[in-house]
């Protein structure tokens, strides 16, 4: 009888695999059923053996029992995110695990079964109303050309028809019963551009993320691996779609933030999209109108082709961007009295106004007027947020929610004051200013509860006059017809940021936010409030022409080395002792002075330092090649195996992290 031998990955936080058998033979991307330790364990079949490692006793080596007819991963989902194992260097069964439906991760007697019925996608011609502007029609000849692995950016300001080319491209492709996967950065904030998808065309369109059930995201994926299901919208967890013919993957806004998961395996979708289109073979657009650094680089080396769509499809010039002074200025709650008068102007003709300010909550500070005490998170390092709506102090880091004391706990003052600016409180002071105007608030905290969201977009889209004020929220994917002018309140967080990526950041959030404003009125206006108004970055982006700051940017990453001139990894360590990771980052840095092409920093404390009880550091690793420093990652691993200082924290990587804190 013939024995196969098999690497297995198992769901562990161990950056390796186990050996099993089988008297028959498995495919690669199989469920299987073993034992491990005490109990028994689903896996994934990566690696037929051709010879079994000698440390281990052939008669030790226990079953692997297939569970499914088909496969869950199929060859290019399988080599992708093996990929995304070894470039993040994380656990290959976590990473397996995390693109498999939830129902088929534990439950053996869960089945991968065909599904028969198949649909017959038809395009809606009668949706299609207008003609293709000559910059749409060059992007999707060119575009429509492309055979194989070849990415290109579709630059184009908000409202300028980018959806229409995904539309008319994915046509294509349903025609020649293909499928196309198309990213969003968050799924609540695309309602339009999943009912663009639905109007287009006839057949099912699957939506998937997290927010949905285990059972209809099974379904969904059930439904793509087996041809059922062609176009697939959704957020970063729907990377590895199990799409059946894929011929098209869509990143739309590509430069935003949600396409890395930060907690746990830390990835970022766009970086394996990139990956999944070049082990496909196939094309990849990445939509924005404030592209990543990564992007452009990538586009002025020639390998990435460009396609830019510069009007608005309704004609109108952008937006107005005016930085407004406010070191003399009267403040009422943060707001200048320039920026009410432009309100009240704007309110006036019936016209809506959008205040914009990146914190939630009533306000970020409760503090003792007699004693200086801060409410402060018991588990982190963080100051408790003043939630009026719902009286009570909120950590924002680890969501603890606390009563409001009515006396300090130092010293017995009844004197508990609140300072500092969130979107409530702007939202009464705006209440009480405008008395008969819907103000309407659009963060985190007005849209959790299920239908909430819809509610908000239908009252603004009812609604003449009407002030909304929200966080970053607002600045994403939305259309807000009528509204003509903008307040931005604290944008001088961003500018005097000592962030590496900082003015990358503000800048796409800025230019985003005024890509809200002025859809149907010529006179759009943006008005910055700031502290700063010579400030050079401010100077440029108030051009509105995001390539020009970008360019500075990139400029600045090339003479400093900083990405994407260079890669970074942080080493990430937390414990509920800071000692102990003081101790393990410290041993990791002199380990690393042997190591002359790369550059190590800290211990530095993370920001927040603490969360949930857990104090957090990480060094910085810089290194101007990559395969260097992946080099350098596989010998730390090795190296930490062996260390006690390691077996007391916990450790992991941060490939090309978003933030450096
Ligand atoms: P984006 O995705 O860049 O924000 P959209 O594709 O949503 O832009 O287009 C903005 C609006 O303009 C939509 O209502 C769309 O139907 C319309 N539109 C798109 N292309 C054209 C065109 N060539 N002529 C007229 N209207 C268009
Ligand atoms: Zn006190
Ligand atoms: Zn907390």
């Amino acid at each position: 009888m013939n024995i196969f031998y098999y690497d297995i990955a198992v769901n562990v936080p161990l950056r390796k695999c186990f050996t099993y058998k089988s008297n028959t033979k498995i495919p690669v991307g199989t469920r299987v059923q073993v034992s491990f330790g005490t109990k028994k364990v689903l896996g994934i079949v990566i690696r037929k053996l051709k010879k079994i490692n000698p440390q281990i006793k052939k008669n030790t080596i226990k079953d692997a029992i297939p569970i499914d007819e088909h496969k869950c991963f199929d060859k290019s989902t399988f080599d992708s995110v093996l990929w995304a194992s070894e470039y993040y260097h994380h656990p290959i069964g976590e990473v397996f695990f995390s693109f498999i439906p939830t129902i088929l991760r534990k439950d053996a007697s869960k089945k991968i079964t065909r599904i028969k019925t198949k649909i017959n996608y038809s395009i809606n011609e009668a949706d299609k109303s207008f003609e293709l502007n000559d910059e749409q029609k060059k992007a999707i000849n060119n575009i429509s050309k492309i055979k194989g692995f070849d990415p290109s950016l579709l630059y184009g300001v908000t409202g300028s028809g980018k959806t229409e080319v995904y539309l008319r491209l994915t046509e294509n492709y349903i025609k020649k019963d293909k499928s196309v996967l198309i990213l969003v950065p968050e799924i609540n904030l695309t309602p339009q551009l999943i009912n663009r998808f639905k109007n287009r065309f006839n057949g099912e369109i699957g939506v998937f993320h997290s927010n949905l059930t285990p059972k209809k995201r099974f379904e969904t994926w059930l439904k793509s691996k087996f041809g059922v299901i062609k176009i697939v919208i959704g957020t970063r967890s729907s990377i590895m779609m199990p799409l059946d013919e894929l011929g098209l993957i869509i990143v739309d806004e590509e430069h935003d933030q949600s396409y890395r998961q930060s907690e746990g395996f830390k990835f970022s979708a766009r970086d394996m999209a990139i990956k999944r289109s070049q082990i496909e073979n196939i094309p990849l657009i990445l939509g924005s109108a404030t592209p990543s650094l990564q992007t452009l680089k990538l586009v002025s080396e020639k390998k990435f082709k460009k396609f830019e769509i510069l009007k608005r499809t309704d004609g109108k010039s952008p937006p107005k961007l005016i930085a407004l002074d406010i070191n003399n200025s009267e403040l009422i709650e943060g707001i200048a009295e320039e920026s009410m008068t432009a309100i009240e102007k704007t309110i006036s003709k019936g016209e809506q106004a959008l205040v914009f300010i990146n914190r939630r909550g009533f306000a970020p500070l409760s503090e003792c007027a007699d004693c200086g005490w801060v409410a402060s998170c018991k588990l982190c390092d963080s100051n408790l947020v003043f939630h009026k709506s719902k009286n009570r102090l909120i950590c924002h880091k680890c969501e603890s929610v606390f009563k409001v004391s009515k006396a300090c706990p130092e010293c017995n003052s009844s004197k508990i004051e609140t300072h500092g600016l969130g979107t409530e409180k702007i939202e009464e002071v705006l209440k009480s200013k405008f008395v008969n105007i819907p103000i309407i608030r659009f963060d985190h905290d007005s849209t959790k509860r299920k239908g909430s969201l819809e509610e908000i977009y239908s009252q603004i889209h009812e609604s003449r006059a009407a002030i909304l004020v929200g966080t970053q929220m607002l600045t994403k994917g939305h259309d807000f017809p009528r509204v003509t002018m903008c307040v931005i309140l604290n944008a001088d967080n961003g500018l005097i940021s000592p962030e590496l990526n900082a003015i990358e950041k503000i800048s796409q959030q800025l230019i985003q936010v005024s890509g809200r404003a002025g859809r149907n009125n010529n006179l759009a206006k943006v008005i910055i409030q700031t502290r700063y108004p010579d400030d050079l970055n401010l100077k440029k982006i108030k051009t509105g022409n995001y390539k020009l700051i970008a360019d500075q940017c990139l400029e600045n990453s090339k003479l400093k080395n900083f990405p994407p001139y260079s890669s970074i990894c942080l080493l990430r360590c937390t414990s509920p002792n800071s000692n102990n990771c003081l101790n393990f980052l410290n041993r990791a840095h002199q380990i690393l002075k042997s190591k002359n092409k790369l550059n190590a920093i800290g211990p530095l404390p993370s920001i927040p330092s603490k969360v949930k009880g857990n104090s957090r550091f990480h060094l910085v690793l810089q290194s101007s090649t990559k395969t260097y420093l992946n080099r350098v990652l596989k010998f730390l691993i090795n190296e930490f195996e062996n260390w006690p200082e390691a077996k007391k924290i916990k450790w992991s990587f941060d490939i090309d992290p978003y933030d450096m804190s």
